[in-house]
C-alpha cells in the first residue's frame, strides 16, 4: 500500500509533468472508482480545469484546480497514477479513469483491486465519503509532530503502539511498512502498550518516524506489491529496509532472525532481540 513516501514521490514527479495543464477530456472506465460525486457530474466539472498545484495530505493526493475545485485521489492498497507523454491507443487492464490534457498527454488512474478512488470537491466542502481526509492528523514530517504532540496523543492509551501509529488521526501517512521500520529504529516492540512507553522511548519514536520517512522519500518509496512511480519505474527503499519484508533474515543490527507476528488482518515484523516487549 502506498504510504507517505510513495505518495510524496508521486506528487513530486507529477508536478514536473502536469502542472498548469488543462483537462480536455475524462474517460471513465469504471464508474465505481469515482467516490464523489456521480460520474457525470465528476466529468463535467473537470472539463477545462487547469492543474494549479499538487499536494499530499497523509496518503491522499490533492490536485488544486482552477475555480476552487479539488481533485482527490486515495490510492488505498494498490492504486497508481501513471503519466503518458503520448496518448495510449489501448485501454489497459485495471485502468479506471483517464484524464487527457489539451497538450495531448494523459494521466491514468489504475486500480487492480478497485478499492482506491478519485473524488472531486469544491472548496472546503467535504462529503461523507471524504471524512477520512477531513479528520487527518498531522504527519510525522510536519513541524507540529513533536515529542510533545505524540506524548499527549498516546501516553495514557492502552492500545498497542503499532495500532496507534496506523491511526491516521494521530499519525497521518504512516502504514504497515514505515511503522515497522520506525519501531525497529526506536527499539520498541510493536505490541508495547502505549502507556508503558517512557518519555525517552516516545522521543526516540518521533525521531525514528521522521528519519525513515525522509530516507524513504529519498529512495522514492518501496516498490512492494503494486507501487510504481508515475513513469512506471520502481522505488528502492525496500532494498534497504530494516525489518519490513525481511522476516527470517538476520537483523541488520544484531544478526538475530527477524520475526513476524499476526496483527489484526496484517502482520508486523520486528527483531526479538532489539525490540523486547515490556
Ligand atoms: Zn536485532
Amino acid at each position: 500500500m502506498p504510504e507517505l513516501p510513495e505518495v510524496q514521490t508521486i506528487c513530486q514527479e507529477l508536478k514536473q509533468v502536469i502542472l498548469r495543464k488543462k483537462i480536455r477530456r475524462v474517460n471513465v472506465y469504471r464508474k465505481a472508482s469515482i467516490g464523489y460525486p456521480q460520474a457525470d457530474g465528476f466529468i463535467k466539472a473537470l472539463l477545462g480545469k487547469e492543474i494549479k498545484d499538487i499536494q499530499r495530505r497523509g496518503k491522499y493526493i490533492l490536485f488544486k484546480l482552477s475555480q476552487n475545485k479539488l481533485l482527490v485521489f486515495h490510492l488505498r492498497l494498490s492504486g497508481q497514477l501513471r503519466y503518458f507523454k503520448e496518448l495510449p491507443q489501448e485501454i489497459y487492464k485495471s485502468e479506471r479513469i483517464r484524464f487527457i490534457f489539451s497538450t495531448g498527454d494523459a494521466l491514468s488512474f489504475y486500480e487492480p483491486r478497485a478499492l482506491g478512488k478519485a473524488y472531486l470537491i469544491s472548496g472546503n466542502s467535504y462529503p461523507q465519503e471524504l471524512l477520512g481526509l477531513k479528520n487527518l492528523g498531522p504527519d510525522p514530517l510536519e513541524a507540529i509532530f513533536t515529542y510533545k504532540y505524540l506524548y499527549n496523543k498516546i501516553h495514557n492509551r492502552r492500545a498497542k503502539i503499532k495500532s496507534l501509529l496506523l491511526d491516521q488521526r494521530i499519525c497521518a501517512g504512516v502504514g504497515n511498512i514505515y511503522s515497522d521500520e520506525a519501531l525497529f529504529l526506536a527499539r520498541i516492540h510493536p505490541f508495547t502498550l502505549a502507556y508503558k512507553l517512557s518519555k525517552h522511548e516516545i522521543k526516540r519514536l518521533v525521531w525514528a518516524l521522521k528519519k525513515v520517512l525522509r530516507q524513504a522519500i529519498k529512495t522514492k518509496g518501496s516498490s512492494v506489491k503494486d507501487y510504481l512511480r508515475p513513469n512506471g519505474s520502481l522505488g528502492s527503499y525496500h532494498l534497504h529496509a530494516y525489518v519490513y519484508g525481511r522476516e527470517g533474515l538476520s537483523c541488520r543490527r544484531c544478526r538475530t532472525k527477524i520475526s513476524i507476528l499476526k496483527f489484526g488482518n496484517r502482520r508486523t515484523r520486528f527483531c526479538p532481540r532489539c525490540q523486547v516487549l515490556k
